[in-house]
């Protein structure tokens, strides 16, 4: 931060919800980006586990998730993904709120320019995902009205070297 913040020149109460609201911010601190990673690969397996236990429970272990820290100046949460293998990835993101999962198949595009990205709504709506994708040797096929498939900007976003 380079801004000068211009001190109050108000003294806070010792009790007030102010103060109080300090010693709290004081006592849980601001997650660092280790425990950010932790935090994201730990929601990412309970995700899967709860909502995916016959398909994605079954094949993903921790050490496939790779947790990621919140890129503030992209306005990214933290997030955790997975490689699947043949260019697939599955990204993983909640608010630290258990409700607002988003769970997201990332595939390559036919037109072999980038990659396609689909919310995941459940075990069958994966299934029918893969069933599509197996037909298609892994790729979601190009929609010319869709320009998501240069979506390979997001994988260097998340500073990710793999294929
Ligand atoms: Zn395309």
């Amino acid at each position: 931060m380079t801004e000068t913040l211009t001190p109050p020149t108000t003294t806070v109460g010792a009790a007030s919800p102010l103060a109080l609201l300090f010693d709290i911010a004081r006592e849980i601190g601001v997650q660092g980006e280790d425990e950010q990673r932790d935090n994201a690969e730990t929601a990412a397996l309970d995700h899967i586990w709860n909502a995916y236990p016959d398909t994605l429970g079954k094949v993903l272990d921790d050490v496939d998730w790779s947790g990621r820290p919140a890129l503030a100046g992209a306005g990214l949460e933290p997030s955790a993904v997975a490689y699947l293998d043949g260019g697939l990835w599955l990204h993983h993101s909640s608010d630290g709120d258990q409700d607002r999962d988003v769970l997201t198949l990332i595939a390559p595009c036919t037109c072999g320019n980038g990659y396609i990205d689909t919310v995941l709504d459940g075990e069958s709506d994966l299934l029918q995902v893969l069933t599509d994708l197996r037909a298609t040797g892994g790729r979601f096929p190009h929609n010319s009205d869709d320009l998501d498939c240069d979506s390979q900007r997001r994988l260097r976003e998340w500073s990710d070297t793999r294929p």
